[in-house]
């Protein structure tokens, strides 16, 4: 598999980096817990495991709860996930690019998104934005079952590829996540990862009635984290979860 390396040189790297601080994701987190994540450690990477759980503590200081987003933080190597250079930003809590153009989110969107999810083993997720796989991981280290959907070729491979082999097989589709997965669905719980100016309405069809969407809703100055609940048919509750910064969600593919 071909990987573009796309910053050449440490000056770019460092450049690359201020831009991303410049759209790091914002948020109104409670920062008064101060105690340790009480972590599983039974599926940790050895290798990796220090500064996942240090992230998955500063995580938890921020006002991160759900214990099982945290263990996935705590176990994931966050820097399979991105190119060999940024290796040493890898466990900071902040966004970094990956290939098109596309960015790894802030580990705590992650956190907060997954949170937000209240994912139960064995539910069924649909993702839209796969980027890097990162999110697609952390999913499915809480044993959900995850369909994931990127509009980019080249992302969906090098996705697959560092997900596979770190073990995690989740259902990885290159294609427009506006259209779902009408095949698969209805999904308990579906997942944005890229904003919209408005709730694509063709996913809000592919929830199952009492399972809700998290989707940052708005145009590119910013977008509110929205959970929207189908509590029947036809009908849908909305609640707003903070402010963010997101790539936006775009139409098509990009072969
Ligand atoms: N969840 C990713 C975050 C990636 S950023 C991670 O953990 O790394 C958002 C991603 O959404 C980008 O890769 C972008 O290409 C993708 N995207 C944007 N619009 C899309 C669409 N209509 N369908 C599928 N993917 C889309």
């Amino acid at each position: 598999m071909k990987r573009e390396k796309q910053y050449p040189i440490p000056v770019t790297v460092l450049i690359a980096l201020f831009c991303m601080g410049l759209i790091a994701c914002a948020t109104n987190s409670s920062r008064n817990q101060q105690k340790k994540p009480d972590i599983d450690m039974t599926n940790f990477h050895p290798q990796y495991n220090n500064e996942a759980k240090k992230l998955a503590e500063e995580l938890e200081r921020k006002g991160i709860s759900d214990k099982s987003v945290l263990t996935a933080i705590a176990t994931i190597p966050r820097d399979s996930f991105i190119d060999k250079q940024l290796s040493a930003y890898a466990y900071l809590d902040r966004p970094l690019p990956i290939e098109s153009g596309q960015t790894i989110s802030q580990p705590f969107t992650v956190a907060w998104q997954t949170q937000l999810l209240q994912l139960k083993p064995g539910e069924k997720v649909l993702e839209i934005g796969t980027g890097s796989g990162y999110q697609a991981a952390v999913l499915c280290e809480m044993k959900a079952e995850v369909f994931s959907i990127e509009r980019y070729h080249n992302l969906y491979e090098s996705a697959k590829e560092t997900l596979n082999k770190l073990g995690y097989y989740p259902n990885l589709f290159f294609g427009d996540g506006y259209a779902g997965l009408p095949e698969h669905a209805p999904f308990d719980k579906i997942l944005i990862t890229a904003a919209p100016e408005k709730v694509p309405e063709k996913l809000l069809q592919q929830l199952r009635i009492g399972g809700w969407m998290v989707v940052p809703v708005g145009g590119k100055k910013g977008q509110k984290m929205t959970v929207i609940r189908r509590v029947g048919e036809h009908e849908f509750k909305e609640s707003e979860h903070g402010d963010f910064i997101f790539v936006p969600m775009q139409e098509g593919v990009v072969d």
